[in-house]
């Protein structure tokens, strides 16, 4: 298995090729990429990000984290693609030539999102959203390339200057991350949200990461033992399932003391487990929550049926407190 590489790992091309052959097997597509990559080192070439490094770095990444989504070739290579008609002064038809209509289309659609300026009027919000949501209408890939783009952007905000960090922390944390969850790209929607809170109310994530931290060793122990008991139970009964511990993320602690006005102290639902059941069937859910309530009390109106009642985007699960 390919490890999958986060923020503060470094990746070239090569490891946008590896990933990619975990389920890109036709050549022509493999070709294509390797020449969107020739394509871009000559684009760019000379050019440097803010942080002193090569332009292509980022290209490069925007398409690592689209082949990590497992999105086709043609929405990988116009990552590669991205910035070469706005920054590189390259015409829409030399890159028809090229790479063909359904590519330059793309790298069209994502160009023109990223033109959209964020107004100083109270409705900005509003706007970006609306148009977002036209061209997510047209063509979900456009959509997909913006948030990969947007994501390494924001890793790498460092760079920018403090008001800019804000502005466009601001913009992510109001107008991309409700966008994610939406779509349900979680882990992009959960680093979007823990950047932009980094950004927004520095100090608030800094004592939330600490206290996260002081009792990390404390907290594994505690999900381990969890794990090992539900394993235990579901074994017994011969139920197939997945079983994943999770780790809350420092911006939905924040919500949570902020909205809920409650301590870190308080906050009794940082461990969590979640037991993923093969197949669309719901039945074996409500199955492995009876024999969890049978075993371990739950708390009162604590229990939700997403499965009967979905989240606004699609969501569908049951959430329980024991
Ligand atoms: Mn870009």
């Amino acid at each position: 298995m390919v490890r999958i590489k986060r923020a503060g790992d470094t990746v070239t091309f090569d490891d946008v090729l590896e990933l990619a052959g975990t389920y890109i097997t036709n050549e022509k597509d493999i070709a294509l990429l390797k020449k969107a990559h020739e394509y871009i080192l000559v684009k760019h070439d000379g050019q440097k990000r803010k942080s002193g490094e090569p332009y292509v770095i980022h290209p490069i990444w925007v398409a690592y984290i689209l082949t990590s989504l497992q999105t086709g070739p043609m929405t990988i290579v116009a990552g590669l693609l991205h910035d070469v008609l706005e920054d590189c002064g390259v015409a829409r038809e030399e890159m028809a030539e090229e790479f063909g209509e359904e590519i330059t289309t793309l790298v069209e659609g994502v160009t023109k999102i990223s033109n959209l300026k964020m107004g100083e009027e109270q409705d900005y919000n509003a706007e970006n959203h609306r148009k977002i949501y036209v061209a997510m209408a047209n063509d979900i890939r456009v959509i997909l390339i913006k948030f990969a783009d947007r994501l390494h952007n924001m890793r790498t905000l460092q760079y920018m200057k403090p008001e800019k960090q804000k502005r466009i922390a601001k913009e992510t944390m109001e107008v991309y991350a409700p966008i994610a969850h939406r779509l349900g790209i979680n882990d992009i929607r959960v680093e979007l949200e823990d950047l932009s809170l980094y950004y927004l109310d520095n100090a608030a994530y800094e004592q939330i990461d600490h206290l996260l931290e002081k009792d990390t060793m404390e907290r594994k122990e505690v999900v381990d033992a969890m794990m090992q008991q539900i394993r235990n139970l579901l074994d017994s009964h011969g139920i197939k399932y997945v079983l994943k511990g999770r780790g809350k993320h420092i911006y939905s602690i924040y919500r949570k003391m902020i909205k809920k006005n409650k301590s870190f102290e308080e906050l009794y639902d940082l461990n969590a487990l979640r037991v993923i059941i093969d197949g669309s069937d719901a039945a074996p859910c409500y199955e492995v929550l009876g024999l969890i309530h049978e075993k371990y009390t739950p708390l009162p109106g604590r229990f939700k049926d997403y499965i009967a009642m979905p989240k606004p985007n699609n969501y569908r699960s049951l959430h329980t407190v024991i």
